[in-house]
């Protein structure tokens, strides 16, 4: 295509004829309903190249100028006269040259129309957006508004030169700039009676003439002159829509949209506007900060639905605990927060807290059908949060983001002790962060590092690390059925590390499985030995094995080598697992137990009663026992909530035809109590604490262990 062709246009200096003022605006007349980040153009010349003509901003010219100079790009392909898209510039490789110059800049998703002066392409329009993917076919409606107004006005200062030829082009353009007139009259009226910002005035008026099958020119006649007005209320109405569509925009921004309740954006956000009152007032805002205990437990189990309808409704639950002034967010996952604008004192916000913990800790009707269940059936899960605590001192003239920080390490630190917990940020928890990052580091040298190098076969636990016994006894005879192995390490450093925080540590190292494959060895090589001697005949091994562990693909073989090693049969091995990963058994945990149970070991339900209820998923499990978890044996008194629990577990055992275990038990009168409730094995304090490996022979030996408690016959 010849310059000729295009008519005698040659460049104009883009500031004399308004070019650059113009794009600015055809950037918000283009901008509706889509945000547009920048707009650029490009015009022929008359030598029949495409020039940069003008820009929005910065990021804009420098597409624009890159592909004068590249001769290629989305400008030039809508210059031939369509429409052109581009979901996302950066990667895009089809360009030799821009692709290069691209890469650097913040633009992604890109738009171009032809600017089109009497049915002729002169040029093009981008519209560029930081964001990929922010725009579809309809965007370009905005776009092409935007192209003739640019046309329009090239068009004039055409029309200045082509004056004298009274051309029929000038008079059309003439007609045009008149008309644009009117409309920006009309836009002016709309604006005084709805208080709408320009271009949404314009864009409305162009809606009202689709809407009424006019010309845009049309309808703003009939509002200047009065006719339209009636109209103005349509255009109020329409304008509170509009205001309402950019406010969800904006609510979408700073909201989660799962829930609904502040992002952590928003939280940091009120976080720290609260502290900067805290100034003027003194008074410290606090934060709480939850995760919830075993979550990933449910989604593998119940399905994603059921996960996000647990999410929802804790978020309701938090929100209704709160003041409107107070804050609720997700801070992703199974994380929440929740910001306290300055409550009085840490005893109020303790309390606080606690109010949160009972709101979750309530039993959750599922309203959804759940993954491989009943759909007939209603599922009731019960979850258990963690909390941290922090309360900003503005002394400190602290960040937000620390705040949460430290609320954050408090629930970590409530975590590693078993979950279900609350703390309150110190300078204690604080070492105790440093303490399971130790941890975690020792650990990985101990089971990874030079001095532990390969762990072969049948080698014995590493120096320091090791598993301790306690007898699980048959509540009247006293005799010894089980020793449950729990690990031990006595570290050179970190002095004395429990079981618990022992096993957090190992699975967030991601170190559980190799840890747990060393001690399942160390178990049967001890329960094979103890077997040899007197009174050993009969003895159980009860392993525990952390959830991380269980659903590895090679566990089963796992164990059948642990068994094979130490020449243990079956029988005489026990794996303890938790409620909620029993529970997890859809598909392959599933399988997984039936593997473990046709080979012969026994498998139990440890801390029963603690994690979420699914009943008919239990009489599914070939399980063998249910550990009545100790929380419940503490609290038994008559009527309590530790006696129900214990009634119903041990019911449930006796109706699957399970043994329950009573854990915890360290008295005669919670041993008589639990006896009473035809409780068949105990395990506690009160029969033993946990004994080195040495010195289980000798316990055998002695025979059943003898307590003041015998029961009534
Ligand atoms: P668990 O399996 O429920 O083990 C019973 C816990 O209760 C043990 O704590 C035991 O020392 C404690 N206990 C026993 N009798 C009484 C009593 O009468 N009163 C009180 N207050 N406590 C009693 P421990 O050894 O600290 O272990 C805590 C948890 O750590 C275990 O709970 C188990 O879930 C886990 N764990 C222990 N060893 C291992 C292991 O080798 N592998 C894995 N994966 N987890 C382990
Ligand atoms: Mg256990
Ligand atoms: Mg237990």
């Amino acid at each position: 295509m010849r310059a000729e062709e295009q008519g005698e246009w040659s460049p104009a200096d883009p500031n004399e004829v308004g070019l650059r003022e113009a794009v600015r605006r055809a950037m918000y007349d283009a901008s509706y309903p889509q945000a547009i980040d920048g707009v650029g153009c490009l015009l022929l010349d008359a030598d029949c190249a495409l020039r940069y003509a003008a820009a929005s901003d910065t990021a804009a010219e420098t597409l624009e100028v890159a592909e004068e100079v590249c001769v290629e790009g989305p400008c030039h392909e809508a210059f031939a006269g369509e429409e052109v898209t581009y979901a996302d510039v950066q990667g895009e490789n089809r360009w030799e040259r821009l692709s290069a110059l691209l890469a650097t800049s913040p633009i992604r998703t890109v738009i171009g129309v032809p600017v089109l002066l009497d049915g002729r392409s002169i040029g093009a329009l981008n519209a560029y957006a930081a964001l990929p993917h922010a725009w579809e076919r309809a965007d370009f409606d905005g776009l092409h508004r935007a192209a003739d107004a640019v046309a329009v006005l090239i068009g004039r200062a055409l029309d200045d030169r082509l004056d004298d030829r009274g051309d029929e082009l000038t008079a059309q353009l003439r007609g045009a700039v008149a008309n644009r007139d009117r409309v920006r009259r009309a836009a002016d009226v709309v604006m005084d009676s709805t208080g709408l910002p320009r271009p949404i005035a314009l864009l409305r008026l162009r809606q009202l003439a689709a809407a009424s099958d006019q010309s845009t020119v049309a309808v703003a006649e009939q509002v200047i002159t009065g006719e339209g007005l009636p109209s103005a209320s349509l255009l109020a109405a329409q304008a509170e829509a509009i205001r309402e569509a950019r406010q969800e925009t904006a609510r979408l921004a700073i909201t989660d949209p799962l829930t609904g309740v502040a992002n952590r954006a928003l939280f940091l956000d009120h976080l720290a506007q609260a502290l900067a009152r805290a100034k003027r007032t003194g008074r410290h805002p606090a934060v709480v900060f939850l995760d919830l205990d075993r979550f990933k437990t449910i989604n593998d189990s119940l399905g994603h639905a059921a996960g996000d309808e647990v999410l929802r409704t804790i978020a309701v639950r938090l929100e209704e605990q709160v003041r409107a002034q107070d804050t609720v967010a997700r801070l992703g996952g199974d994380e929440f927060a929740v910001l306290y604008d300055a409550p009085s004192r840490p005893e109020v916000i303790e309390h606080l807290a606690k109010r949160l913990a009972d709101a979750v800790a309530r039993p959750i009707e599922l309203s959804i059908p759940v993954a491989g269940a009943n759909p007939e059936q209603t599922h009731q899960v019960a979850v258990q949060a963690s909390l941290g605590i922090a309360i900003a001192e503005w002394e400190e003239r602290r960040e937000p983001a620390e705040i949460l920080r430290d609320a954050d390490m408090a629930m970590y630190d409530a975590k590693t002790s078993g979950g279900n917990r609350m703390r309150t940020f110190s300078d204690q928890v604080r070492e105790a962060g440093h303490r399971v990052m130790n941890i975690e580091l020792a650990l990985r040298s101990t089971l990874l590092g030079s001095d532990a190098p390969s762990r072969g076969d049948g080698e014995a636990a590493p120096e320091g690390l090791r598993l301790v016994y306690q007898p699980i006894v048959e509540l009247g005879t006293g005799r010894i059925d089980s020793l449950e192995a729990l690990v031990r390490w006595s570290h050179p450093d970190l002095g004395d590390v429990g079981a618990q925080e022992l096993v957090t540590a190992a699975e967030n190292a991601g170190l559980i499985t190799r840890l747990g494959d060393v001690l399942l060895r160390d178990a049967c090589a001890a329960a094979s030995r103890w077997r040899a001697g007197p009174g050993g005949d009969e003895v159980i091994v009860a392993v525990n094995v952390s959830p991380l562990q269980f659903a590895e693909s090679g566990f089963v073989d796992t164990v059948e080598r642990a068994l094979g090693l130490a020449g243990l049969d079956a029988s005489h091995l026990c794996l303890e697992m938790t409620e909620s990963q029993m529970l997890a058994a859809g598909g392959t945990t599933l399988d997984t137990l039936h593997a473990l149970h046709e080979l012969g070991v026994r498998l139990t339900i440890d801390d029963f009663g603690t994690g979420y209820s699914s009943l008919s998923y239990l009489a599914e499990l070939p399980l063998d026992r249910i550990k009545l978890d100790r929380t419940f044996v503490a609290g038994l008194t008559p009527g309590s909530r530790g006696d129900s629990v214990a009634r119903a577990v041990i019911g449930l055992g006796r109706s699957l035809e399970l043994e329950t275990v009573a854990e915890g038990i360290e008295t005669d009168q919670q041993a008589r109590y639990v006896i009473d409730l035809d409780c068949q094995l105990a395990q506690g304090y009160l029969y033993g604490q946990p004994v080195e490996a040495e010195q289980v022979p000798e316990l055998l030996r002695a025979g059943p262990l003898r307590t003041n408690v015998t029961p009534v016959v």
